[in-house]
């Protein structure tokens, strides 16, 4: 049978806001649980070098930054259960945290499941992960200085991620399934206006080629109107298709956007159920980097620390 503990709060995710939620609560003397769920240490494990997160001047890479985090939460008393959360209880507390190792009663939760980007899918993708493939311009864009490249999509994200790269590149391509954007109309202007940027519309990307190193030079398109293939050479690829917060489990426990992104109340991390909080990417579709993540994480921790006090934990 399993085991039933208690616990003062439950962390469930362990990305940058995770950990920081950790470190704090860990020493607020809080001793939490954070479960590392299905992909320990969030996006930054499949990002090779970090080169914006303050503190680190000569860069530093994705997964080495997070086994720091985890090293300075756990120096603290967390407690890591390498596991996934499968289920949740909001509706009465102590909240119930379900997981194939047991159950854990909570007086408080923080979310920070955080959220996976989009990617095409398409046959043999993640062999051009960091070669070429990057869903972050703001973390890569760097790296792709004089270069030509493409990026995928329409939406806000996909106009703001090619803005940001024409300071970087030579030229960037942006490749849209439709005739029309979906950006707000004061981004999609921006890229319009730019001379660096040219939109090839009702075309997808179906397919990579990669160099005798395995990055990517060109791309596989189709005109989805007229039928018409072309093989397009470039250097990069960023896909600006959106991302999916990983709320699954919490789907009518939670408010939520019509994305999935939690809902928390402004200025703060409180979500539509007390006692449960959130931070980082699960509830934020406009920053999204690991700096901001890791505040909202310390948000999180120390919003909690006082509710407990509060109720009189
Ligand atoms: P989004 O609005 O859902 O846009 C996704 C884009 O990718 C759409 O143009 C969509 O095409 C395209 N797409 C989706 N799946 C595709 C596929 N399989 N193949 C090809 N194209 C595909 O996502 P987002 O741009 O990440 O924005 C998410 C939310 O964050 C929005 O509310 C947005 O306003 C907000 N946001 C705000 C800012 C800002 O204010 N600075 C910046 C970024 C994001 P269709 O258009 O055909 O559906």
């Amino acid at each position: 049978m399993s085991a039933t503990e208690n616990a003062r709060v439950v962390i469930i995710g362990s990305g940058p806001s995770g950990w920081t939620a950790a470190l704090y609560t860990a020493r607020a003397n809080l001793e939490p649980i954070i479960y590392e769920g299905l992909q320990p240490g969030g996006q930054l494990m499949i990002t090779t070098e970090v080169e914006n997160f303050p503190g680190f001047p000569e860069g530093v890479q994705g997964p080495q930054l997070m086994q720091l985090f985890k090293e300075q939460a756990t120096r603290f008393g967390t407690r890591v259960r390498s596991e996934t959360v499968t289920g949740v209880d909001f509706s009465k507390r102590p909240f119930r945290v379900e997981s194939e190792g047991g159950v854990v009663l909570a007086d408080a939760v923080i979310i920070s499941t955080g959220a996976t980007a989009r990617y095409l899918g398409l046959p043999g993708e993640k062999a051009f992960y960091n070669k070429g493939i990057s869903a972050c311009a703001t973390c890569d864009g760097f790296f792709f200085r004089g270069k030509e490249v493409i990026v995928i999509g329409g939406g806000d994200s996909a106009v703001e991620e090619a803005n940001f790269l024409t300071r970087f590149c030579s030229k960037v391509t942006m490749i849209h399934r439709r005739d029309e954007l979906r950006a707000s109309k004061i981004m999609a202007q921006r890229a319009l206006d730019n001379e660096k940027i040219e939109i090839r519309w009702n075309t997808v990307v179906t397919g990579y080629h990669g160099d005798a190193n395995g990055a990517i030079r060109a791309v596989d398109l189709e005109n989805i109107e007229t039928g018409a293939t072309e093989e397009l050479p470039t250097q990069g690829v960023f896909m600006g298709i959106g991302h999916k917060p990983n709320t699954e489990i919490f789907v009518g426990k939670l408010e939520m956007d019509e994305a999935g992104y939690l809902i928390t109340k402004p200025d703060c991390s409180y979500t539509s159920v007390e006692g449960v909080f959130a931070c980082g990417d699960v509830q934020d579709t406009v920053y999204r980097q690991a700096i901001t993540a890791a505040g909202s994480g310390c948000m999180a921790a120390i919003d909690v620390e006082r509710w407990l006090e509060a109720q009189g934990h």
